[in-house]
């Protein structure tokens, strides 16, 4: 029986595990090596990694914390949950069963890419979802939006630190004219067209076209599909889920706790503010969550 059980051994699944394993704690960490950030070249945003491939970094997290004797990385997809406090069970897609006190939940979730062509092989390279992991890089220079949510009308307002050569294509959504009539202060342009599809080169953006027949140049297309969570067992334990504008999170409260005694959970998978930063921060805190669980 393992004190603890990580389910995602990613950024958050690893700092939680290094901290775990840090205070001599029996820890088994399940992974498909699926971290969400494969797709770009280079993180950014992050103290002392800033500019390091994700793959680098995590290929070094995974070394650093295997020299915990207590800690155990396993590759494997969990695929069923059952079980209360100090007695878990998590079953493998290979029929391995992994038993332990407390489980700590971070797979992570999956972005679902809309149906354009040239949005999937963009994807992380010029097609971006955030503009401080991958915005510095493209400053001064043609920016898209492609409106998803009414949160999107935010995007012009915090893109004017990074350029002032906006478009936000609505994508055949609606606004108010009151909001269009502020973005147009702002000289933000406006198609209100769906879009096409994206021409490229090797993922590096050229235009956009939308169906209306305009093409636009660009150098960045800023874009948030929805997004699930990367396994069920949050739904197999019946977890309080929470709704964000861009996907279904789980709910937790103090310390990462879910609605389920003895069952935490961490990184993107909890929160709608998705950074490697961030996903440290909460594996870490449900590392520490779990511990004082345990005492006493
Ligand atoms: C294209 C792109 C670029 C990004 N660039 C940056 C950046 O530059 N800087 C930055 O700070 N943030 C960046 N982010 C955000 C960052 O990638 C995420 O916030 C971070 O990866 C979240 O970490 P996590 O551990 O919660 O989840 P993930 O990194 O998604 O890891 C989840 C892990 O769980 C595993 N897993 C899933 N299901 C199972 C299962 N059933 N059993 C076992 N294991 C499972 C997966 O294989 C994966 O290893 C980027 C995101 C994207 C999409």
């Amino acid at each position: 029986m393992q004190d603890v059980i990580i389910v995602g051994g990613s950024f958050a699944g690893l700092t939680a595990a290094m901290q775990l394993g840090r205070a001599r704690r029996k820890v088994s960490v399940l992974d498909t090596g699926l971290n969400r950030n494969r797709y770009a070249a280079h993180a950014h945003n992050i103290l002392g990694h800033d500019g390091t491939p994700p793959g680098d970094l995590l290929a070094r997290a995974r070394a650093q914390v295997e020299h915990y004797p207590t800690v155990q990385l396993v590759q494997g997809k969990a695929i069923a949950i059952a079980g209360e406090p100090d007695n878990f069970a998590i079953t493998t897609e290979d029929g391995a069963s992994l038993e332990g006190r407390r489980v700590i939940l971070a797979y992570g979730i999956v972005d679902h890419f809309p149906a354009i062509p040239g949005f999937a092989e963009c994807w992380g390279k010029t097609v971006i979802h955030c503009p401080f992991c991958h915005g510095y890089e493209v400053a001064g220079q043609r920016w898209g939006l492609v409106y998803s949510s009414p949160m999107s009308l935010h995007g012009p307002v915090l893109y004017a630190n990074w350029t002032d050569d906006i478009t936000l294509f609505l994508d055949g959504h609606e606004i108010i004219e009151q909001e269009r009539s502020k973005l147009d202060k702002r000289g933000v342009k406006i198609i209100d067209a769906k879009l096409k599809s994206i021409r490229h080169d090797n993922g590096q953006l050229h235009s956009v076209a939308t169906e209306d027949g305009q093409q636009v140049e660009l150098e960045a297309l800023y874009a948030h599909p929805r997004n699930h969570p990367s396994a069920d067992l949050h739904a197999q334990l019946g977890l309080d889920m929470t709704e964000t504008p861009t996907g279904t999170m789980i709910a937790v409260g103090d310390m990462q706790a879910t609605s389920r005694p003895g069952i935490y959970a961490a990184g993107d998978l909890t929160t709608a503010m998705h950074s490697v930063t961030f996903a440290s921060n909460s594996g870490s805190m449900a590392a520490m969550g779990v511990l004082q669980s345990m005492m006493g």
